[in-house]
């Protein structure tokens, strides 16, 4: 009887990790990193319930960190068999990996040089090495094309419509199909596609971040074009920290469009970060795999760039940058002013009123992001404390996550139930009202995954 272990985001929203064992082979569906609380980090120091050598293949659903980001440390451990995912995945993960080994590296380094780390020295989750190791075990899959994995499992990628490269992994056995949701998407929404439906699974695992909240509606961007309107009136500039890949894109798409549509003035648009830069080529690229509407009108005419966009390369053309005082929109990572480029972008913007910093996703407890739009009048930045005088906005729109009713429609495409369904990756809170959804709504069987937990398939 195979089985299903989950070793990750099973009543939390990171660490997503789905062992499927047949008996003869097992199979990894996401290797993602534990992110957020310390407790919650601690867990990618613990060793895997299964030796990472005992495990013949990893497919990903997607290239964030919190689905992609132990492969690193799980090919240091001893994993050395084939990767399939996407070939936007396998684009995006080349970013990514190396990214988060580098600030792993980083970490290690100040800790020893801090003394405060308990291990000597500290050492780094994984280091470079590492994720260049992992990103040439990297198998692209195109969408829709089933492929055999191990003897015995097939993988077939569906879109999902949350990232590029994002998929649905619907594996299939001898006499079953499990569809590993991974991230799910949303509907009618700019620069990615609606999430393909599926019509049946015999099991279901699908994710409930938002299984608890609604998203706020579409405005067609009447907040933003306000926004930038009141900025130029003001004669200031207006920053945006903005996570580096994929929201980059939506506020791009988006400012673009309101320049089409004669709604605001055309800029001068900056991206200043080179994995920003790295990404949205990515996105050009694969613009067919996008939405519809971004498939440009004439081949040189590219579906993201502003009148007026300049990717800024260097550390010396960001300085340069920010030390401008001309009207401009800046666009830097990372998303909640945690750290990046964005930071001395804020430095230089904060203290006057003519100038505007808008947060465009989520801001989490204890981030810089989240004292700024809880009204702080002043912050620290680089060891010095930076008087707030500039509007702070915030657009909570633009999630890349279903709410819990992009949820239910999603699954209200199935034409027969599942004979489970498991709820992964949400807060207690979310999960709980998902599944009470799922069962009062839908009449499924369902079941919320606990950590560790095996259940036969
Ligand atoms: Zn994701």
């Amino acid at each position: 009887m195979p089985t299903l272990t989950f070793l990750g985001a099973a009543g939390t929203v990171t660490g997503s990790k789905h062992l499927l064992d047949l008996g003869s082979h097992r199979v990894l569906v996401d290797c993602g990193l534990f992110q957020g609380l310390k407790e919650l980090r601690e867990r990618n120091w613990r060793s895997l319930s299964i030796p990472p050598a005992a495990i013949d293949a990893v497919i990903l659903t997607h290239a964030h960190l919190d689905h992609c980001g132990y492969l690193p440390r799980l090919v240091s451990d001893g994993f050395q068999g084939r990767v399939f995912c996407t070939g936007g995945t396998r684009d995006l993960c080349s970013l990514v990996l190396p990214d988060s080994a580098r600030i792993h590296e980083e970490d290690a380094r100040d800790a020893n040089r801090g003394g405060y780390s308990k291990h000597h020295p500290a050492l780094p989750l994984y280091t470079s090495g590492d994720a260049a190791r992992a990103l040439a075990l990297l198998q692209p899959v195109g969408y829709d094309r089933p492929m055999p994995v191990v003897p015995g499992l097939e993988v077939e990628f569906l879109n999902a419509g949350h990232l590029l490269g994002s998929a649905f992994a619907r594996v299939t056995l001898s006499d079953k199909t499990i569809l590993f949701g991974g991230d799910l998407g949303r509907y009618g929404r700019p620069v990615m596609r609606d999430p393909v439906g599926v019509d049946a699974a015999d099991v279901l695992l699908v994710e409930s971040t938002y299984g608890n909240r609604l998203h706020e509606p579409d405005d067609d961007g009447a907040g933003l074009a306000a926004i930038v309107n009141g900025t130029v009136e003001r004669e200031g500039r207006l920053i945006i920290p903005s996570f580096a890949i994929g929201r980059v894109e939506e506020v791009l798409y988006a400012i673009k469009r309101l320049e089409d549509e004669k709604r605001i003035p055309e800029l001068p648009v900056f991206v200043d970060s080179p994995m920003a830069a790295a990404a949205l080529q990515f996105y050009e690229n694969r613009v067919h795999e996008l939405d519809e509407e971004l498939k440009p009108a004439a081949r040189n005419v590219s579906a993201f760039a502003t009148r007026r966009m300049t990717t800024v390369e260097s550390p010396q053309q960001s300085m340069e940058v920010a030390a401008s005082r001309r009207p401009a929109i800046v666009i830097a990572a990372s998303g909640m002013a945690t750290g990046g480029r964005v930071l001395h972008h804020l430095a230089a913007t904060l203290p006057s009123p003519s100038n505007t910093v808008l947060f465009v996703g989520f801001q989490a407890a204890g981030t810089r992001g989240r004292k700024l739009i809880e009204g702080a009048k002043e912050v620290r930045l680089k060891g010095r404390d930076v008087p707030v005088a500039a509007r702070i906005e915030h657009i909570n729109s633009m999630s890349a996550h279903a709410d819990a009713a992009e949820i239910m429609r999603w699954l209200s495409g199935f034409s027969r139930p599942p004979a489970m369904t498991y709820l992964v990756h949400g807060e207690p809170a979310a999960l709980g009202a998902l599944h009470a959804r799922i069962q009062t709504e839908l009449h499924w069987p369902v079941h919320t995954a606990a950590h560790e937990e095996r259940v036969e398939l």
